[in-house]
């Protein structure tokens, strides 16, 4: 709850007058069977309404240890898993956050659609293309919306990319299809300023409680190199010192 890159993302969303944004989270563990008892399917904080009447599911996964619980949020919520099971009545499903920026790939049998880096540079093109595909149609045509946002900068689709394997079980290929990136690449905010980032819900019950909260560094600049903070949020080689410049000159 008290993660500022979902809170900023919170405030962005419903800064808008077109768009609802609300959260739902993985119920406590003592809980977790009480809701599988009762079959009650998952649903929003604000409004209580089921997560599977939204448009769009979208998770801020900061570590992988997460990956599972996005798993155990789906079924809750009474969503097929896996992206191929889920058609036209199912939300779509999407994902950001430091960890798949890190490496998407585990997730991408689940994921309809990854947004890699900050989102607060995509939000704006993501909605434009969420309000064209919702708006004409009037239900939610997810190739189609997957094949507009997937040639968007930072946009990652994994069923626009086909694996082949050696027989070792070694990735052999990965190939886009005609008209989506090799590569995608990931989408920075080159100044932060535009985007302040502070606390804007507080609740009770939450790690940082009674506190408000507002990042004043992004990444963080130590280098340590088994961590990835440092290598997540560096924009360019020379951008990147003195945090680089400082593994080159010592540690490679
Ligand atoms: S471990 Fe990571 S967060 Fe901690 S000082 Fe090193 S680079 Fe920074």
């Amino acid at each position: 709850m008290s993660n500022l890159g979902f809170q900023t993302l919170y405030q962005i969303l419903n800064a808008h007058d077109d768009v609802v944004c609300e959260r739902a989270f993985l119920p406590e563990p003592e809980d977790l069977q009480e809701y599988r008892n009762t079959q009650t399917p998952l649903f929003s904080l604000e409004s209580q309404k089921p997560l599977s009447s939204f448009d769009i599911l979208a998770f801020s996964i900061s570590f992988e240890n997460d990956f599972l619980n996005v798993l155990t949020l789906l079924e809750l919520a009474h969503i097929p898993s896996e992206s191929h099971l889920r058609n036209e009545k199912y939300p779509w499903v999407i994902a950001g956050g430091v960890a798949v920026f890190l490496n998407p790939e585990p997730m991408s049998q689940f994921v309809d659609l990854f947004i890699l880096g900050e989102a607060e540079e995509v939000i704006e093109e993501f909605l434009e293309v969420c309000r064209q595909t919702l708006s004409k149609k009037g239900k939610r045509e997810k190739d189609e919306f997957l094949r507009n946002l997937g040639r968007v900068e930072g946009v990652y689709v994994p069923t626009f990319y086909r694996v082949t394997y050696t027989e070792a079980g070694k990735i052999r290929a990965m190939n886009p299809e005609p008209g989506f990136p090799r590569k995608v690449k990931r989408r920075w905010v080159p100044k932060l300023d535009q985007f302040p980032a502070q606390s804007t819900l507080f609740t009770p019950d939450t790690e940082f409680k009674e506190m408000a909260l507002v990042e004043v560094n992004r990444g963080c600049p130590r280098g340590c190199r088994f961590c990835a903070a440092c290598f997540v949020t560096i924009l360019s080689e020379t951008e990147a010192s003195p945090c680089l410049n400082r593994f080159q000159g010592k540690l490679f």
